[in-house]
């Protein structure tokens, strides 16, 4: 008999102590109403909670854990390194290491900066398109969501979707008046922003693939725009490869559709699981980051020894094995697949969108491609479905404007449970 008795009173004490119990909104399941399991641990690609229960995990710390967890390269590197204390506030070897790595991937990144969050990297690389170019006005896309720093946090996806908060309080309206708001896909709006703005805007930051509002792929031609009017208007491109990075395709979304951002920043996967994330892009345009060059950003923990041995681990192993992804994303197909079949025998409309290894099972009968189309899924179909699977032991993301994840660790014999488990909440919607 399937119970969350201890995870509901382990939630009912950390209310007293943390906002809402928890450290990050999503965690919460508010967005589905009920109390989220407390995770006691985890390994491959299973999440264990204090009472008991096992699932196969599709949430995978929210994309980082592709390899999935506790892999045990990683694990004894991570060993190896706490032994030669935690953090120095120096520089190290392993940094330029990382950099190599991260380099060979995606060679566009000539010079990076290491940071702790995907919110300091896309915060920092705004910083630097505004320095570089000398203007202030930035465009992001409605449903993208790019960490919680101020001039981002208006009309983004992710957690401040799922609570209906599109603009949090405490942004000053001087900020938010900075960031113009596009439709996601939408080609023609972004061509009239750029012949009336054009001249103001220091960049346009975009998540190439959309994750946070559930799985979204850029209609073709999207990015090709993008490229080209911040190139003809002087303003920068950056693609937010925080999750779809090591994702979309070993090289990211960059690789995948063939288009050279300015700035990319990565999180997530780069950092093994551990507090690491990156912006990077030319030498030309990274030696202006201080000390090289006058535009500020610092950090007491960037490039932390422990964050890049899980990182540097991480990547060595994606490295060595080039086929990896491709596994993956035949994984991801082939659930993705299995779960439109069993929709379709039930006749519930479905549409289940896949780039790479991120998906999202959309309770809808016509494809997402932004962010109305997501906010007009049926959330009570998403609800149910959700609460099925968990009891069943099938662990997705607690929203339907997030994006769900595939680890290396995820076996045709967890698919088959998974689409099984799947087949039986269909049954009941
Ligand atoms: N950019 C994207 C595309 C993200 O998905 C996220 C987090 N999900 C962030 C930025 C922010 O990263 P972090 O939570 O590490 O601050």
């Amino acid at each position: 008999m399937y119970t969350l008795e201890k995870s509901k009173q382990a939630f009912l004490e950390a209310k007293a102590y943390m906002p809402g119990g928890v450290n990050s909104p999503v965690r919460s399941y508010r967005s589905v109403g009920s109390e989220p399991p407390f995770i006691s641990s985890a390994a491959g690609d299973r999440i264990y909670d204090i009472d008991g229960n096992e699932y196969i995990d599709y949430v995978l710390s929210w994309g980082p854990m592709i390899l999935g967890h506790a892999k045990s390269e990683v694990v004894a590197a991570l060993q190896e390194a706490v032994l030669r204390g935690t953090s120095y506030g120096a520089p190290t070897l392993l940094e330029t290491e990382v950099a190599k790595k991260i380099q060979a991937f995606m060679p566009h990144m000539e010079m990076v900066r290491m940071v702790n969050s995907g919110t300091e990297s896309t915060m920092s690389a705004l910083r630097v398109a505004r320095g570089y170019t000398g203007r202030d006005k930035i465009v992001k896309f409605i449903g993208c969501y790019h960490g919680h720093s101020d001039c981002l946090l208006v009309k983004a996806g992710s957690g401040l979707a799922t609570f209906g908060v599109p603009d949090s309080p405490g942004v000053p309206a001087g900020v938010a008046a900075d960031t113009l708001t596009v439709p996601y896909n939408d080609i023609e709006a972004i061509r009239d922003l750029f012949q009336k703005e054009g001249h103001a805007i220091a960049a346009v930051i975009v998540e190439p693939v959309a994750g946070n509002m559930g799985c979204v792929p850029p209609v073709p031609g999207f990015l090709e725009t993008l490229r080209e009017l911040t190139t003809a208007h002087g303003a920068l491109l950056i693609f937010d490869e925080v999750m779809c990075g090591f994702r979309a395709s070993s090289g990211g979304a960059q690789k995948k559709y063939g288009i050279k951002p300015d700035l990319t920043c990565l999180g997530k996967i780069v950092g093994g699981g551990l507090p690491m994330a990156v912006f990077g892009g030319s030498r030309e345009i990274m030696n202006h980051v201080a000390p090289a060059g006058p535009i500020y950003q610092a950090g007491t923990l960037s490039g932390n020894p422990i964050a890049m041995t899980a990182g540097l681990a991480t990547l060595s192993i994606l490295q060595q094995d080039p086929t990896v992804f491709k596994r993956i994303e035949q994984a991801t197909d082939m659930l993705c697949e299995g779960l439109r079949e069993r929709a379709a025998k039930y006749n519930i409309p479905v549409q289940v969108q896949s780039v790479g290894s991120m998906f999202t099972l959309f309770f809808s009968d016509k494809p997402v491609l932004n962010f109305d189309d997501a906010s007009a899924c049926d959330m009570e179909a998403f609800k149910k479905f959700f609460h099925y699977n968990l009891s069943h032991g099938i662990y997705y993301a607690p929203s339907q404007y997030e994006s769900n994840f595939m680890s290396a660790m995820h076996s045709p014999q967890d698919i088959e449970k998974t689409l099984a488990v799947a087949e039986e909440a269909f049954a009941t919607l």
